[in-house]
């Protein structure tokens, strides 16, 4: 059975079958047994009529009487007496015979009354004293046709019921099908690719439901792919111009007469776009890792002043040739933090080579730590060239790099990276910016280290 269309129609019949079958069972018993029970007072009262037909009839006139009586009413009637013999008045076919008679009065019964239900004709016999003679006097009635008109009407009423359900239901059954039908065609056009389709959704039921899942999972996969398509084409983008300029030196550089000088300079630019692909591709991968759902943080307790100090001295060099100052200033007391000591060093690392890049000669950087009993809130501040609202709102995209920024190396990996990581400590990060004035970046870890050593200790949720 392959359709959803052939299941319901199945159950249905099998449903429809199922309680006709209990429903006629109990009605057709329990209306036998009142037709029982009607026939055999029509029969008690006929019986009395009859007696008193003989009694009051002339003896002559009475065969005829009966006869016609017996005709009219479609009853069997047998009369039997010592005197008068056996006679038989209507239908003969069915008759209690004299033998029976006898047996029903003569031999152990001393009833004055009986009934017999043979083969569905309802006997009723009494013995009855008339004239000062004894009759044995039956009244019988064949019952089939009431109970045959019962049943014709059962039938015709469960018919009834039948074919109207049958039409509701497939209306019904339309209503549910339908939907399923289009969800299908639906899912089929989204494996293909396409992942604009969209069905109905109106309501709140189930299937609704189910359409509004369907929906929004399309939504989610058309922005994954729009994320991929835009990844790749950055990918492709940001390995093609360092490419572009190392096979455009290095043929430069075949010519053999090239002044020493030259080829140096160009050997130069092709070290510098070679060490941009490698530091491009270092950090994608990096990107990937941190992305995947088992990534496990290295937790060990370190000391953050140390740390941030590691990372001034690191990067002092390439301060001092914009002549920019760095300022430190230091806690009271050392802090010790929980956390992945190396992936938060690239944090500050990131952080700080953005502040020094993007601020011009002589400029100042200020880094501050506060502690907080629940939490450790480090600020970098820079009097660079500062960002708008519209460009600090795409800062965490990868490879978002604002126009102005194009002039400094970059790729536009790097607060990607910050922020996926101070996500996994379950930090925060804030930027407070104002263009041409400065740049203030405050990253806030949580401090209370069971629940953080808790936290980190499963995999990124
Ligand atoms: P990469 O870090 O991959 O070498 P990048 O520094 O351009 O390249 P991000 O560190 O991700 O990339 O920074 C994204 C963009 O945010 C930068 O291109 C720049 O436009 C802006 N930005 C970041 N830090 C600052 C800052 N301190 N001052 C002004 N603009 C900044
Ligand atoms: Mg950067």
């Amino acid at each position: 059975m392959k359709s959803i269309y052939a299941k319901l129609i199945f159950g249905f019949l099998v449903t429809i079958i199922f309680s006709f079958s209990v429903t006629g069972y109990i009605a057709v018993r329990s209306n036998y047994s009142q037709i029982e029970s009607n026939v055999q007072e029509e029969l008690e009262s006929t019986g009395d009529f009859v007696c008193g037909l003989i009694e009051n009839v002339p003896d002559d006139k009475i065969d005829h009487t009966l006869q016609e009586y017996a005709l009219s009413s479609e009853n069997t009637v047998v009369c039997y007496s010592m005197d008068n013999g056996y006679h038989v008045y209507g239908k003969k076919s069915n008759a209690v015979s004299k033998e029976k008679i006898a047996e029903y009065f003569l031999k152990d019964n001393n009833d004055e009354k009986v009934y017999v239900n043979k083969h569905n004709i309802l006997s009723y016999g009494h013995l009855r004293h008339i004239k000062n003679k004894d009759y044995y006097i039956f009244v019988q009635k064949d019952m089939s046709r009431d109970k045959n008109s019962f049943i014709s009407s059962a039938v015709l009423i469960l018919g009834c019921i039948f074919l109207s359900g049958s039409v509701v239901f497939l209306a019904v059954a339309d209503i549910i099908v339908k939907p399923i039908t289009r969800l299908t065609k639906a899912t089929k056009e989204l494996s293909k690719g396409n992942y604009n389709v969209r069905v109905d959704c109106v309501g709140t039921d189930e299937l609704s439901r189910l359409n509004q899942g369907f929906n929004q999972m399309a939504q989610q996969l058309a922005k994954q792919d729009e994320t991929r398509q835009k990844f790749i084409s950055d990918v492709s983008h940001e390995f093609q111009t360092p490419l572009t300029s190392i096979q455009g030196f290095a043929n430069i550089l075949k010519e053999e007469d090239l002044p020493k000088e030259q080829r140096e300079k160009y050997l130069d630019i092709i070290l510098f776009n070679s060490k941009r692909l490698s530091t491009l591709a270092k950090n994608m991968l990096q990107l990937t890792l941190l992305d995947r759902e088992e990534i496990t943080l290295e937790m060990t307790t370190f000391s953050l002043v140390d740390q941030i100090n590691r990372v001034i001295s690191l990067q002092e060099s390439q301060a001092n040739q914009k002549d920019i100052e760095i300022v430190f200033e230091k806690p009271k007391k050392d802090i010790f933090i929980v956390g992945d000591e190396q992936r938060l060093e690239q944090v500050w690392t990131n952080i700080l080579s953005n502040a020094i890049k993007y601020t011009n000669q002589n400029g100042l950087i200020t880094i501050m730590i506060k502690k907080t009993s629940k939490e450790v809130e480090l600020t970098f501040e820079d009097t660079g060239i500062g960002m708008s609202k519209e460009v600090i709102s795409h800062i965490f995209e990868r490879f978002y790099r604002e126009d102005k920024a194009r002039s400094v190396d970059g790729n536009g990996l790097g607060l990607a990276i910050v922020k996926s990581i101070v996500d996994l400590h379950h930090g925060q990060i804030d930027v407070l910016s104002t263009v041409d004035v400065g740049t203030t970046f405050i990253v806030k870890l949580p401090i209370e280290k069971e629940s953080l050593k808790e936290r980190l200790s499963f995999n990124k949720s």
